[in-house]
């Protein structure tokens, strides 16, 4: 099997005996579910653009392990041009979707688990770094959707993991047998998790000794006997199981997804053990995964930010103010956020370096600087939009309003007459296509789009504290002062 077309992935997801759970039900077909489908076909558009002879450079590379072309979501990065190729993928998926694609977080594992594996085995010799190859060209020749699992609900944020109360609150080896382990907890917020077809387990922060049963990580199967999620809300998620819905949606196509993944002991075999113990290195794997998934939030969030601001360009000539040297301004200013997120991105890869094993890594502070300006210019970016979308955009009646028929006016006029007259704008557009940019700009600003880019941009990779520690680290504060005092004349 080689690449996957994006009817073969859904496909394959039906084949898969997942089980997840929405408003307290098991939901047998998730598969066409309409809450669910959105983020599906959104991951699909990741095995569609790799078939497409245009996007073949950024979509596909060569598997250093077996030489075959695969997609770029399953690839270990060997040089600066692919960190670089990768952080143009993600803008273009952004640009087509305008929603979160999921499928980087498998990508941005695979690429922390390689080179941390290696370098466990060097110290103790364990076998972590043949399991994860022989587990990634299984992952890579049958071009799979895995979801990079990290972040345990943690309980209480004081207590390190062997002093919660409830032991459970991270993800731990409940047993260890000869065959492999048992684990137990749970991971929160896990996006892609429900369409992913496996799942690797990493650890959620450093450990120290009295926690090395939370020191694990693991690939096993999205259905393995024991595992199960439960499907998280997300804003105006219901406005999906409205009748026909359409325009109301704003993003009638894609979606995001997140959900609770609990591992109600689960068996892991010990050919898919990654690390099990070894709590001196799972610092290492988490300060790597966060670093690569910081990086991609500087090509997926632009490539979101190139719609909305299409969007907003759109409804101003859509309220004929395109003219407007305010709007004009606030369209620059837009667009000088976003590049300036994507520069971010652009240059913690082109500074990539390589690890231990060969694999390359992103600059790990221009990284962390990446993300830290990811949670604050899309807030920027959206707040521009709503000031050019004006209140319409929350205020404006039902998309079955404008399609009544049933009379309310003197004159025999329809509910639907009613608001095609007295919402029209500019002459340029039908009353229906402004209020489609509208409806876009609300979902992505305010609705279930929300969540990827506003919510996400905040929390996803670590919250803005979390990157504040690291370029602390990372800034070299002693270097500088090294610096002022050469050139200030200060010998001591
Ligand atoms: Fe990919 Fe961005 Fe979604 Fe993370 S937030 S999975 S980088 S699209
Ligand atoms: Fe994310």
């Amino acid at each position: 099997m080689g690449l996957k077309t994006a009817a073969q992935y859904i496909q394959s997801l039906r084949e898969l005996n997942t089980r997840v759970y929405m408003f307290g039900e098991k939901i047998d077909n998730w598969v066409d579910h309409p809450m669910i489908r959105p983020s599906i076909s959104c991951v699909a558009m990741t095995y569609a653009l790799a078939q497409d002879e245009k996007y073949k450079d950024l979509m596909t590379a060569t598997s250093h392990l077996t030489g075959k072309r695969i997609n770029r979501f399953t690839h270990i990065h060997q040089s600066p041009e692919d960190l670089i190729n990768k952080v143009k993928m993600q803008r273009l998926l952004g640009q087509k979707t305008a929603s979160c694609f999921q499928r980087c977080v498998g990508m941005d594992a695979f690429n922390a688990v390689y080179s941390t594996t290696y370098e466990i085995d060097e110290k103790y010799g364990t076998n972590y770094h043949e399991n994860f190859k022989k587990f990634l060209i299984y992952v890579q020749d049958n071009d799979l959707v895995v979801d990079g699992a990290m972040t345990d609900p943690k309980g209480d944020r004081s207590k390190p993991p062997h002093m919660q109360n409830d032991e459970d609150m991270f993800v731990h080896i409940k047993e260890r047998t000869p065959d492999g382990i048992i684990v137990r907890g749970a991971k929160a917020h896990q996006t892609g998790s429900v369409n992913s077809h496996w799942h690797i387990v990493m650890p959620t922060q450093s450990m120290r000794e009295e926690d090395k049963d939370y020191a694990v990580s693991f690939a096993c199967p999205s259905d393995a006997e024991g595992l199960f999620m439960i499907y998280g809300r997300q804003s105006c998620d219901t406005r999906k199981l409205e009748t026909k819905a359409d325009i109301d949606l704003g993003n009638k196509k894609f979606g995001g997804q997140e959900a609770l993944v609990v591992f109600d002991d689960v068996f892991i075999p010990n050919e898919y053990i990654f690390m099990a113990g070894e709590y001196d290195f799972a610092g290492m794997m988490v300060e790597r995964f966060a670093g690569f998934h910081r990086q991609s939030y500087g090509g997926c969030k632009v490539g979101v930010g190139d719609v909305i601001i299409g969007a907003a360009a759109l409804a101003a000539e859509y309220n004929g103010v395109e003219k407007a040297s305010a709007v004009k301004d606030k369209l620059i200013e837009m667009t000088h956020l976003n590049e300036t997120l994507y520069s971010c991105g652009i240059a913690c890869s082109s500074q990539g370096c390589p690890t231990k094993c060969g694999s390359y890594m992103i600059d790990l502070l221009l990284a962390n600087v990446c993300k830290q300006n990811i949670t604050r210019y899309p807030y920027e970016i959206v707040r521009l939009a709503e000031d050019i979308a004006g209140g319409l955009m929350v205020t404006m009646p039902s998309e079955r309003d404008f399609k009544s028929e049933t009379v309310v006016g003197r004159n025999g006029e329809t509910i639907g007459d009613i608001c095609s007259k007295y919402f029209a704008g500019s002459e340029i557009a039908t009353t229906e296509d402004r209020m489609r940019i509208l409806r876009f700009l609300e979902n992505i600003c305010l609705g279930s789009s929300a969540v990827g880019y506003r919510t996400e941009s905040m929390h996803g990779a670590g919250s803005p504290q979390a990157q504040r520690i690291m370029i602390q680290r990372q800034g070299d504060i002693q270097g500088k002062k090294k610096l002022a005092k050469d050139i200030a004349g200060i010998i001591k």
